[in-house]
């Protein structure tokens, strides 16, 4: 089969199509419909170490990471070009995947481009260091690609995880094997049927279908994998860290959160309620880092709920594919009931100001209303838990002290935004906030260009940015000696 043929039924091992050796089939769903749209490999251990062999092969005798930084690239630029190329097809298959608002799907899309055009350019920037050593000597730090990286990804934004996972990598040296999610597999097939026309050589980049306890596990556990980098839930972060540990592999690990959205009563009342909705709903609140704790300074609260709730009911629910739609179902049945089990625990624990249920408007699809409940307490189970949905806890705090000491009182550390038109008081939020990534005066906007990863237990390491390559580098240090005598101490 034609490697540049997209053939999203089979897995691309090896810069082939295959099967995979297993029978077993995962169905993968428009979660609109809740139809079956296409089915996949369910990977096999044997698969995956398949697919291991040849990330290995392209690595160590295929000449991958002897390739010039010219080189590669150019191979992620053409691979940047071709999905701006597509960005229509691929923009509609991953909107109808997840369930996201197409216009919510051309940005992801535009930004997976944009992230391989940004390693593209920084694959020539990486350069070593000299080491001012007090001898006659030339000591080198070398910058080298870490191996074969094992890449594990959610359904949340398919291609964009996989362009933040594969375009660092490939840029560095390193050959992948990458694991989709099993819910949401379609845009990195379709990418793969592409590599070959772009140059990159069979075995660097291969994609595994399958489940996380099998796949996923197998990838993490293999001796010939040198890492692994993850997105998705702590829970799952913390079985691949304790995995990893067997062969220690360098890990990295971009997880959940709950993020705190800190609202001063000084801020721009207008932009501060957008950025509430914007906060916590965008991508049906299935976003690591959902501002899904909203803090309001008690003297703006009850006005601050009010208008929040008033502006949610004209969040339109719809088919993910209409343009109008600003909010499509969820990704999954099983994200559904999870979602539809927290509004109910919510319901115990707080006021509904809005939602809590699910539309009776659509007859089929994972659609669950947004949700906005208030008077709740950080401890609340709705305040510590990730529900990755729709769902925002409206909590208030008295002083600026109070604001710092519910944000931080969480065990994630991914976002925060603080809205204030004060800039001494946002700085002081700014710097005593535990958390990767602070916003002042908007939430949610991510570069390529800036760094993203989580304090606490939303993970470690960092993508994106110059940060970004570090992860799949190692260093290595050349001791040249520049004196010609014996070293004379016997
Ligand atoms: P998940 O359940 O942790 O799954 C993430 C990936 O890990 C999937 O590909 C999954 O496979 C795989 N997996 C599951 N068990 C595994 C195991 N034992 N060994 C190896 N791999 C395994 O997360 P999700 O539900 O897909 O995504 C939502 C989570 O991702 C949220 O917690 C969210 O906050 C987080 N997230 C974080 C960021 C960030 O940048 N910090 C970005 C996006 C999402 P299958 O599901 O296919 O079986
Ligand atoms: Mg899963």
């Amino acid at each position: 089969m034609s490697v540049t043929q997209s053939k999203p039924e089979a897995m691309f091992i090896n810069g082939e199509w295959t099967e995979g050796s297993s029978s077993n089939r995962i169905p993968v769903c428009d979660p609109s419909s809740e139809e079956v749209i296409a089915e996949i490999p369910d990977a096999s251990v044997a698969d995956v170490d398949a697919a291991v062999a040849a990330a290995r092969h392209a690595f160590d005798q295929g000449g991958w990471p002897q390739t010039t930084a010219q080189e590669r690239g150019r191979i992620l630029f053409r691979i940047a070009e071709k999905i701006r190329a597509e960005a229509p097809q691929l923009a509609e298959l991953e909107s109808r995947n997840t369930g996201k608002p197409i216009v919510e799907a051309e940005f992801d899309i535009a930004d997976a481009a944009t992230c391989f055009e940004y390693y593209g350019g920084l694959a020539t920037k990486v350069s070593g260091l000299v080491n001012p050593v007090p001898d006659n000597a030339l000591s080198l730090s070398l910058k080298e690609p870490v191996g074969v990286a094992g890449q594990i990804i959610p359904w949340n934004y398919p291609l964009l995880m996989a362009a933040w996972k594969l375009a660092p990598a490939l840029a560095a040296g390193c050959a992948c094997v990458l694991k989709p999610a099993e819910q949401t597999p379609l845009t990195a097939l379709k990418l793969a049927g592409w590599l070959g026309e772009c140059g990159v050589p069979p075995g660097v980049i291969n994609i595994v279908t399958g489940l996380g306890e099998t796949a996923g596990a197998r990838i993490v556990e293999h001796p010939h994998v040198d890492k692994i980098a993850f997105t998705g839930s702590a829970a799952v972060g913390k079985l691949i860290m304790k995995s990893a540990a067997d062969t220690l592999k360098r890990v990295t690990l971009e997880l959940g959160g709950k993020s705190p959205n800190i609202f001063f009563a000084d801020a721009d009342f207008e932009a501060a309620i957008d950025g509430a909705l914007f906060g916590v709903f965008i991508n049906q609140g299935e976003v690591c880092s959902a501002g899904s704790r909203v803090l309001v300074e008690r003297s703006i609260y009850p006005k601050f709920v009010e208008a929040m709730t008033e502006k949610a009911r004209s969040i339109k629910l719809g088919p993910p594919l209409d343009r109008d739609t600003k909010m499509g179902p969820l990704v999954s049945r099983e994200q559904y009931d999870r979602v539809c089990k927290y509004q109910e625990i919510g319901k115990s624990e707080a006021k509904v100001a809005i939602g809590g249920g699910q539309p009776a408007s659509f007859g089929r699809g994972y659609y669950v209303e947004p949700t906005i409940f208030y008077d709740v307490d950080n401890s609340a189970r709705i305040a510590r838990e990730e529900i990755f949905g729709p769902v925002a806890a409206v909590i208030p705090f008295d002083d600026e002290a109070d604001a710092l000491k519910i944000a931080n009182d969480t065990p994630f550390g991914l976002a925060a935004a603080v809205w204030s038109r004060d800039i001494y008081r946002a700085l002081r939020m700014v710097k005593a906030i535990r958390a990767g990534i602070v916003w002042v005066n908007h939430m949610q906007p991510t570069y390529v260009e800036a760094p993203w990863g989580g304090y606490k237990q939303s993970g470690f390491g960092r993508e994106l940015g110059v940060h970004g390559i570090d992860e799949y580098l190692e260093t290595k240090q050349v001791h040249i000696n520049l004196n010609e005598q014996p070293i004379g101490w016997y």
